[in-house]
């Protein structure tokens, strides 16, 4: 059988494979497994029964979603700058017309995600625009059978332009934020749950581990959330999943104090 890209069904997740044995992502601790058993869609089936739609969030700022909704439902961002436009995070599946839509806007030349719930067709931007720089942290690599990482790295990566990957752990080993400096945002992965009301008010933060299953992180790993990002100025939050206007650095370090100034516990605070 011939190599193809295959997203499964239950997550989103994409594997290139000619058969995939399992779901990398389902099988860890921090996802549900498919109730019936597995089902992996080959890319034709899920380009054929998908579409997607773009907004713009801000001056600077599109957001791109796939409908119906393909796993998890990610979103991905893309951050418009003169020296090179930055993708992070991917929308489960790209139609043509948000492929040229992001052509329209210039390209990409970063491209990075959080950590595998983020990554959606990321395979796809690459292909098309051939970034010079998909950048991922090392302690993640093992999920990127997907597409190429051509800048995997440490503690920090500058992506140019005030953009700034910061790993920070936690929740994936490899998970990463990434600050834009000049956008007071921060991107911060699943470092943060966010409920949102129908009308896309934030109404509830947390932090986990694991979020189906409630497992809540250590004392370590909120410490390390709290030092890598205390010193980053940011007005928002923006998860593979949310744009929170409502949440910068205070909201986001009461948390984690909160949270650190007991035993670990899965709590989730009204804002
Ligand atoms: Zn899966
Ligand atoms: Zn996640």
């Amino acid at each position: 059988m011939p190599l193809n890209h295959f997203a499964c069904a239950n997550c989103g997740f994409w594997q290139e494979h000619f058969d995939p044995p399992d779901c990398p992502v389902c099988t860890d601790v921090r996802n549900d497994l498919p109730p019936d058993g597995w089902n992996f869609l080959p890319e034709a089936d899920v380009a054929a029964s998908h579409d997607g739609a773009f907004r713009q969030v801000a001056d600077d700022l599109w957001a791109f979603t796939t409908s119906p909704q393909l796993g998890l439902g990610g979103t991905g961002w893309l951050i418009v700058r003169e020296g090179g436009n930055i993708a992070f995070e991917a929308a489960p599946c790209y139609s043509d017309p948000m492929l040229d839509q992001i052509a329209a806007l210039g390209g990409i030349a970063c491209l990075a995600a959080s950590h595998p719930h983020g990554y959606g067709a990321l395979f796809q931007l690459q292909r098309r625009f051939d970034p010079p720089v998909v950048a991922i942290h090392r302690d993640d690599l093992a999920y990127t059978k997907a597409f190429a990482v051509t800048a995997p790295y440490d503690n920090t990566l500058e992506l140019g332009e005030g953009c700034t990957l910061h790993h920070v752990g936690g929740h994936y080993a490899g998970q990463a934020a990434l600050h834009d400096a000049r956008g007071r945002r921060l991107f911060c992965g699943d470092m943060f749950k966010i409920d949102q009301d129908a009308d896309g008010r934030s109404t509830h933060v947390s932090s986990h581990k694991a979020f189906h299953k409630d497992i809540p992180l250590t004392h370590g790993e909120l410490q390390r959330y709290r030092d890598v990002i205390a010193p980053l100025d940011f007005d928002a939050v923006l998860t593979p999943f949310e744009y929170a206007p409502e949440i910068g650095r205070d909201t986001a370090l009461a948390v984690l104090d909160e949270a650190l100034s007991r035993p670990p516990q899965v709590r989730r605070h009204k804002l």
